[in-house]
């Protein structure tokens, strides 16, 4: 299923991604095109299209991707602040319609 999906074709192993960190449901792999010194993206590893496609029942995985996000967080090494971006939908810039979240860290950002 959605196998012409990047990011399900990275899950599956058929390409690399290099993972950085992994649980049951989540992986973390860095972007290919970082727009902060550290870049990584947080996925989903079940192919949800975005957040409006959640269900209630998701609530837990919602949930592990944040704390996927706070894990990574302490392996960084000068500090452990970061910034999360969600491009949930075509205008807000998604690109990949597979769930994600942008970790950015490594500089200091405006605030929003
Ligand atoms: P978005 O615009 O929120 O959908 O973000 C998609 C992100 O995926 C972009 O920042 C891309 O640079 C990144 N990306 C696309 N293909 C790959 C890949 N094969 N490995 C790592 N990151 C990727």
């Amino acid at each position: 299923m959605a196998t012409e999906c990047i990011f399900c074709r990275i899950i599956n192993k058929e390409i690399p991604g290099n993972p950085i960190h992994e649980t049951s449901d989540v992986i973390v792999i860095k972007d290919i095109n970082p727009k902060a010194p550290i870049h990584y993206l947080i996925i989903s590893k079940q192919h949800i299209q975005d957040i409006q496609s959640f269900a209630d029942c998701d609530a837990g995985l919602a949930a592990n991707m944040l704390l996927a996000a706070r894990d990574v967080s302490k392996t960084l090494a000068d500090s452990s602040d970061f910034k999360l971006v969600v491009n949930s939908g075509k205008l807000a810039g998604q690109c990949v319609f597979h769930l994600h979240f942008h970790f950015l860290a490594g500089k200091q950002f405006s605030p929003l």
